[in-house]
């Protein structure tokens, strides 16, 4: 039987994330997922500024933005009369906050771009493989293979295999009746430089036509209540009767799938070795575009921790932090994007006159969305001062901060030396002002006047470490990856 240290189950934007961090760490890790090979469409389409913070960690913000573009336009139409046209110009980048904007790249090219940064990392896709069995840390494959894995990860989607597996319940309710086409188009009769186009109408449902820059693809959504059918003809119907756009020709449907609404989260995050991240422990309605980045943000506060645990760096009680961290932060999403559906569904009925109204509103929800990022609260990995995304600056020796914090390891921000800490698990560096611990997924950790609470901090987390078996079988390349 292979032995593994991490399985991950599924290679969507989590399972790719978090096979990205472990392979910078020297993990050894297989991802596998159950498709053939590469696909799936546009779905996730807004990264939001702490998803490309990761990125700039993990080594790929700068193909991510370079592919991806900023939406800086919407128009809103009441059936064929425009009810208003929202421009939202891009915000400035500045010292602190190298990525103040969303970027607009379809889930399919986020998807591929992390598979590129994987291979450059030395790790691959088992594609049609599909997890049919897990048993602790043993898991088997529909081809019969069988892989013990210290650790298992479930990012296999809301459908999740590894949670029906592990018998956790995934609370919430469905709504039959809530449903979309979510199509990837190649279209005649809109001009992709008017931007994004919605339609939102009182008797026929909503409509939302969204260039993909610089490929000639849409992603068309359309809302389809309970009786409609979900076929490619019926996605031509509805585009023209709700745009009133007799012209508007779908040429090409590239990619074609019916959502229904689903708001549930998985009871438990973890089940002794095996924990679920992304879809596969919480789904919910696309408002608010949190789907792809909460999955991301899953797999990024994971990955170090596991990666610190198997190089015995940390101990295994350091996991446990995992569900109390993220469990809170779906908790708030569910509920976030249940309100927003819940308006959604309100403004359909709106009026001409409502107009206004409704441009404040999805102008706030623009800000919201650019600003949204989770705060951890105080626990044995957050202590005073703690719990925020630490920003990026300069330091006067021209060193990016953002640079310093690369890599799976904390950083000790200080005005002097913080004697006895571990060079593999900590960087420490001269900065004036007061001391600032750094978590290796950018979270503020702790702020202290004097080096004693961050030797504190240290010596807590770090209390009886547990045995490095990848050590042991003497498979682990090294320690951070960051070059100062
Ligand atoms: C219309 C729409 C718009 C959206 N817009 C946004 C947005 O703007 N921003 C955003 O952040 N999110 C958005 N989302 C949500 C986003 O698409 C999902 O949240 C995201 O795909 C979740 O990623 P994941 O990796 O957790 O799961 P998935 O992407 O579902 O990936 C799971 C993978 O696991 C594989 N798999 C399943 N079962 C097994 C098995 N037994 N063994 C092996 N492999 C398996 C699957 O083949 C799949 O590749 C949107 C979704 C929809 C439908």
């Amino acid at each position: 039987m292979d032995a593994v240290d991490v399985l991950i189950a599924g290679a969507g934007p989590t399972g790719l994330t978090l096979a990205c961090d472990l392979a910078r760490q020297g993990v050894a890790c297989r991802i596998v997922d159950q498709s053939a090979g590469p696909g799936g469409g546009g779905r996730g389409f807004s990264l939001k500024p702490r998803s490309l913070a990761a990125f700039d960690d993990l080594g790929l913000a700068a193909a991510v933005t370079t592919a991806g573009s900023v939406e800086r336009r919407t128009r809103f139409h009441q059936g064929t009369r425009r009810l208003f046209q929202l421009d939202t110009p891009p915000a400035p980048v500045t010292g602190t906050e190298p990525y103040p904007n969303v970027v607009a790249l379809p889930q399919w090219r986020t998807e591929e771009l992390l598979r590129d940064r994987l291979a450059e990392l030395g790790g691959k896709v088992e594609f049609g493989r599909r997890v049919t069995g897990v048993a602790g840390g043993e898991v088997t494959l529909a081809d019969g293979e069988r892989v013990r894995a210290r650790f298992v990860v479930g990012a296999d989607g809301g459908r999740s295999t590894v949670r029906r597996l592990l018998d956790v319940p995934f609370t919430g309710r469905t709504d039959q009746d809530t449903r979309a086409m979510i199509s990837d188009v190649r279209l005649t009769g809109l001009d992709p430089a008017g931007g994004v186009s919605m339609w939102l109408s009182a008797d026929r449902g909503v409509a939302v036509a969204r260039p993909v820059a610089d490929t000639g693809v849409w992603q068309v959504v359309t809302s389809l209540g309970p009786h409609l059918a979900g076929d490619q003809e019926t996605l031509q119907r509805l585009l023209v009767e709700r745009s009133g756009l007799p012209g508007l020709r779908i040429t090409e449907v590239l990619w074609h799938s019916v959502w229904r609404y689903n708001v549930r989260i998985a009871e438990r995050f973890r089940v002794g070795p095996v924990f679920l991240a992304g879809d596969a422990a919480h789904v919910h309605s696309p408002f608010g575009g949190h789907g792809m980045n909460t999955g991301i943000q899953d797999a990024y506060n994971l990955g170090w921790k596991l990666g610190m645990v198997i190089r015995g760096l940390l101990p295994e009680r350091v996991l446990e932090s995992y569900e109390a961290e993220r469990m809170p932060v779906a908790r708030a999403i569910l509920a976030d994007s249940d309100q927003r559906m819940s308006g959604m569904m309100r403004w359909r009925f709106a009026r001409p006159l409502a107009g206004p109204l409704l441009k404040r509103g999805f102008a706030r929800q623009q800000r919201v969305t650019r600003r949204d990022h989770p705060v951890y609260p105080a626990g044995p990995l957050i202590g005073d001062g703690g719990g925020q995304p630490a920003p990026d600056g300069s330091l006067p020796t021209g060193a990016r901060l953002f640079d310093l914090f690369r890599g799976s390891h904390f950083t000790v921000l200080g005005p002097g030396a913080v004697p006895g800490l571990d060079p593999d698990l900590v960087h420490v560096h001269r900065v004036g002002g007061d001391f600032r611990v750094v978590r290796p997924d950018g979270y503020l950790a702790l702020t202290a006047r004097t080096p004693g609470p961050v030797r504190d901090y240290f010596d807590r987390l770090t209390v009886a470490r547990s045995v490095p078996v990848s050590l042991l079988q003497g498979r682990i390349r090294g320690g951070s990856t960051l070059a100062e």
